[in-house]
């Protein structure tokens, strides 16, 4: 298989080297030249596997014999053995929902499905193909902890992971500075999340600095995120549907970067029998103006209850936009002008009604979004997390849709508690955490301490420059 820049300016890539780029070098976003079709039979077939048969079928057309299949086997048993649940993403019932639970990883929630596999590929052609890789990020809570837990321990891949001193969650604090492998490095910086951004931002644009210590991103925009969160929507559909290829199902999903949506509609493309792809955003709601309007405009980001939906600019709506497009980069590298012009893109006319027939899409508002995590834990005593309830709340007018639970309550028990009351009960990774030892660095929040701290660390560990 191989893998074109949405802005058309990459020669096409392998799998390996995808995965290893993370963006293109043409600041444009990977996607497959040809997205593989699943029949009926096939459907038929899918709908009884295991997560992780399943896993390897939906993920070898994307391989395309790269990997050996015996060692992808390997592979994804690896990513979902810290999985707490043997179905990994199983589908419950709550009071009459469907609730897809994608947080019985390491860190509860969702992004461990992608990157607890990202984190075993890289390792995997790091070993196979030669190299080293030093992750750098900033986080505002629940990206870093996932990065950590996803790498932790891996040969050939150190990480670097900056969050705002005491400004995340104390939970979520914990989730990162307890893990204390050699190959985890916590920085708390005394500023803000938007300070650790910039460090970080400067810090790539640093060509030199970047290359001399082979500085990589936990990106959002990996191609291997995207394609390991479709495999869930192929299972839950064979779970719900019972394999029958007629049977379609909508799902609900809260979104702040498009890539929950853009697996779905990737799934879709694929031939999973998906009815509608329902966008949940909060109050941030560029992506449900887009889908209402055709106008895709930024502001302000506002803090809501979802905290990890808090973004104004997606980083994975220009996958969307090129397959909107039938392909045609030099759309897209125009669409892209416009937003960097004015800070506005606008689609019109038929796009739009093509928009339009591939999602709905509805803003929740933070007493929504309470008002849901009530009247569901009032129904049926299941408790959702913020995130969770704004896809419910978004889906209710669609009794079939299946809705996807993003993040175990019990990691955002401030807004449990304002819903209903009570604490969640916390899952077993979470417990303990505030009794652990930790180990993490604290610096001032400037450009220039930071690239001194990772010389003298990478320096120590010896995946420096020798
Ligand atoms: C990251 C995150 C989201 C949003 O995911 P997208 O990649 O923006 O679709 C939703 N809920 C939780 C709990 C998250 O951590």
């Amino acid at each position: 298989m191989n893998y074109v820049s949405t802005r058309g300016r990459v020669s096409p890539v392998g799998f390996a080297e995808a995965v290893m780029m993370g963006l293109a070098t043409d600041g444009g976003l990977l996607v497959p030249a040809v997205i593989p079709q699943v029949g009926r039979d096939t459907l038929r077939d899918w709908s009884r596997l295991s997560f992780q048969d399943l896993a390897l079928e939906v993920m070898s057309p994307y391989v395309g014999g790269e990997i050996p299949r015996e060692d992808l086997r390997g592979l994804i048993a690896r990513a979902y053995a810290g999985f707490s649940h043997p179905e990994v993403t199983p589908v419950v019932e709550a009071g009459g929902l469907k609730v897809l639970e994608l947080f019985h990883g390491p860190t509860a929630a969702f992004k461990d499905v992608a990157l607890q596999l990202l984190g075993n590929l890289f390792e995997y052609l790091l070993q196979r193909d030669g190299g080293h890789l030093n992750i750098l990020g900033a986080t505002s809570g629940d990206t870093g902890s996932a990065a950590i837990a996803a790498v932790r321990g891996k040969e050939r891949i150190q990480i670097l992971i900056l969050h705002p001193k005491g400004r995340v969650s104390p939970i979520q604090e914990r989730q990162m500075t307890t893990v204390l492998d050699p190959n985890v490095h916590n920085i708390a910086i005394r500023g803000t999340f938007d300070d650790g951004q910039r460090i970080v931002k400067d810090l790539f644009n640093d060509l030199a600095f970047k290359a001399e210590y082979q500085l990589g991103a936990v990106n959002s925009i990996n191609w291997v995120r995207i394609l390991a969160q479709t495999i869930y929507y192929f299972y839950a559909w064979g779970r719900v549907s019972g394999g029958d290829p007629d049977r379609r199902l909508s799902f609900s999903v809260p979104t702040g970067n498009f890539g929950d949506c853009f697996a779905c509609y990737l799934a879709k493309r694929m031939g999973l029998p998906a009815d509608r792809i329902i966008v949940a955003t909060n109050r941030n709601a560029i992506l449900t103006e887009f889908v209402h309007t055709g106008n895709y405009e930024a502001s302000e980001v506002y803090q809501t209850l979802s905290p990890a939906m808090d973004i104004q600019v997606a980083s994975n709506f220009e996958r969307y936009l090129y397959f909107l497009h039938g392909g045609d980069a030099a759309i897209v590298r125009d669409l892209v002008e416009q937003m960097q012009a004015s800070g506005r893109l606008t689609v019109k006319g038929s796009r739009l009604n093509q928009v339009r027939a591939d999602f709905d899409a509805t803003a929740v508002s933070d007493a929504d979004t309470l008002a849901q995590m009530r009247t569901t834990f009032a129904g049926s005593g299941y408790i959702l997390c913020p995130h969770t309830a704004t896809g419910v709340w978004a889906a209710r007018v669609r009794g079939n849709a299946v809705c996807l639970a993003t993040a175990h309550p019990a990691k955002f028990n401030e807004a449990v508690q304002a819903a209903i009351g009570q604490d969640a009960p916390a899952p077993e990774s979470l417990r303990g955490l505030m009794d652990k030892p930790t180990r993490c660095t604290e610096l001032d929040a400037t450009t220039q301490a930071v690239r001194e701290h990772i010389r003298a660390t990478l320096g120590a560990v010896g995946a420096g420059p020798a």
